[in-house]
């Protein structure tokens, strides 16, 4: 089993927790390293390592950026990133920006299939209204009766071709890898298993161009093992990694008691052969001032695949953006 869960969201963005609440829930489950990251906004942060202090954990600065490629949108994760690096703290506040608009759109389209007062409705759900997003229109349109939970609202509204889905332009692909980079921070291809399945998914050759892209402008890891992914994903993408030659990242993506279907703790082990992600993140960044060690990458309770890797790689240190990749 994993100590680690490297991807999570507070209220901050369309968890439901707030930042404090959240780390002493991963806390109680045995999480020993989190990181916290919530979509395109580092306001959490502080908080949060804050409150791993406290509890013993070790805490990691993340985010999660909203990305279009082509015609799909899809996440990427920053680990260990500085939330005063100018780009990236300007970067989101650009990505932000749009949020605004596009929850004004998406309220029209759900009023002219006959859904009215959704806009109100959705941000009273947004505990930080810069980051209204599609989960806030989800809850309420379960609360108005309209779906029986969130799960459902996003099989019949808010998705391509379906009420409520307005279309909108991310940050790019190279710009997020290098926000991340540029402030020390690693980026990692969050749950692609998510843009393989539904409506107007990608098939494997577009996957490979998305990869080949992330790793020609900086990408350095892929999730492997996510809350959004079934086991023989996992083995999936442990492949497209070592094609890659991309390290392993793990995070169950929770968003809410009740709401994910994975709650935050120990995750299952990599497959066989994954370079485990925190193998690259300093280990300054690891230990906060008074906060604990890491597990030991070598100790007895971590993963065999782990101990498969080479300790020497603990400290590396990452390029800047730009350079080697
Ligand atoms: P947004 O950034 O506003 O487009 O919202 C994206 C968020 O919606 C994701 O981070 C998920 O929390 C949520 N979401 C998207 N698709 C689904 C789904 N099929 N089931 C549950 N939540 C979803
Ligand atoms: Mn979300
Ligand atoms: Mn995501
Ligand atoms: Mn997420």
């Amino acid at each position: 089993m994993l100590d680690y869960d490297l991807h999570c969201h507070s209220n901050i963005s369309d968890g439901t927790l707030t930042p404090s609440e959240l780390v002493a829930r991963a806390a109680e489950r045995g999480v020993k390293v989190l990181a916290l990251t919530d979509h395109d906004d580092m306001d959490g942060l502080d908080e949060a390592r804050a409150a791993a202090a406290q509890h013993g954990l070790a805490f990691i600065n993340g985010v999660e950026i909203s990305v279009t490629w082509r015609t799909h949108t899809v996440h990427v994760v920053g680990l260990g990133i500085d939330p005063v690096y100018p780009p990236l703290a300007d970067g989101l506040h650009s990505v932000r920006s749009g949020r605004g608009e596009r929850a004004r759109k998406m309220a029209d389209e759900l009023a002219k299939a006959g859904i009215g007062g959704v806009l109100q409705g959705a941000y009273h759900y947004a505990e930080n209204p810069n980051l209204i997003g599609r989960t806030h229109f989800a809850r309420y349109l379960v609360e108005a009766g309209h779906c029986k939970d969130v799960k459902s609202v996003f099989s019949r509204y808010l998705v391509k071709g379906k009420p409520g889905y307005v279309p909108h332009q991310w940050a790019a692909l190279a710009d997020a890898v290098s926000w991340i980079r540029g402030s020390g921070g690693v980026a990692v291809m969050a749950h692609p298993g998510r843009y393989m399945s539904g409506r107007k998914s990608m098939g494997k050759q577009a996957m490979h161009q998305l990869l080949s892209e992330f790793v020609a402008c900086g990408g350095q890891a892929i999730e492997v093992v996510s809350g959004s992914h079934t086991p023989e994903q996992y083995a999936e993408f442990a492949r497209y990694a070592a094609e890659f030659n991309l390290m392993c990242s793990c995070g169950s993506d929770f968003h809410g008691p009740g709401e994910s279907y994975r709650d935050l703790g120990r995750l299952p082990d990599f497959p066989l052969g994954c370079r485990p992600v925190w193998q690259a993140i300093p280990l300054s960044v690891l230990i906060s001032e008074n906060g604990p060690s890491p597990p030991d990458p070598l100790s007895e309770t971590t993963s065999h695949s782990t101990r498969l890797q080479e300790t020497a790689a603990k400290s590396l240190v990452i390029p800047p953006a730009g350079e080697g990749s």
